[in-house]
């Protein structure tokens, strides 16, 4: 399999996870994880296309406003660009779960936005994530997965087990040395 397009979960693969029950709401609390911008450079250069899609119902329930949304993406998107590893597209579920979209992962409405964004079709795309939603919206859009055991990763891994049947990294960087690799692999 060649990989041109990673979709990549935003909290716990990113950046740290806000504790349960609260949001990443000002840019001052979007701290990027270990490697992380490393590994967007690392695909970016090797002509992978890099899309985000999140789920952030802190919006939906009244927690945060869509401006300070969008002021965390404005930074975390200036600091990847700076990194070289710039973002081709920031996908996000605004809503809360009660508003039963069709964007909030598992479903895989984020997953599809994203494919059809980036012209490259969903067999040569892979969704990066830490958490069973974020496979379960790549299965249902047809698109392969892979689990990071950063954010809640090693929880659900562990409470997936095999049932994941979906490679496993310890985190993106190694993901990326990983993607590259397998494109090399078949050329
Ligand atoms: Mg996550
Ligand atoms: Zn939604």
């Amino acid at each position: 399999m060649s990989v041109r397009h990673v979709i990549l979960d935003r909290d716990g693969v990113l950046n740290y996870e806000a504790p349960t029950g609260s949001y990443v709401r000002e840019p001052a609390e979007f701290r990027w994880l270990p490697g992380a911008l490393e590994g967007l450079a690392l695909l970016r250069r090797a002509g992978v296309r890099l899309s985000v899609a999140t789920n952030q119902a802190g919006v939906g329930r009244g927690v945060m406003s869509l401006a300070q949304l969008a002021a965390v993406h404005e930074r975390m998107e200036s600091e990847a660009a700076a990194y070289g590893g710039a973002l081709d597209a920031v996908l996000y579920c605004p809503h809360a779960p009660e508003e039963r979209c069709s964007c909030r992962k598992p479903a895989p409405g984020l997953i599809e936005a994203a494919v059809a964004r980036s012209g490259v079709s969903a067999n040569e795309s892979i969704v990066v994530g830490d958490d069973e939603r974020d496979l379960e919206a790549a299965r249902r859009a047809g698109v392969a997965a892979a689990l990071v055991r950063t954010g809640k990763g090693r929880r659900t891994e562990e409470l997936m087990g095999n049932a994941a049947a979906v490679p496993v990294y310890d985190d993106l960087p190694q993901l990326a040395r990983a993607i590259i690799g397998m494109s090399h692999d078949h050329t």
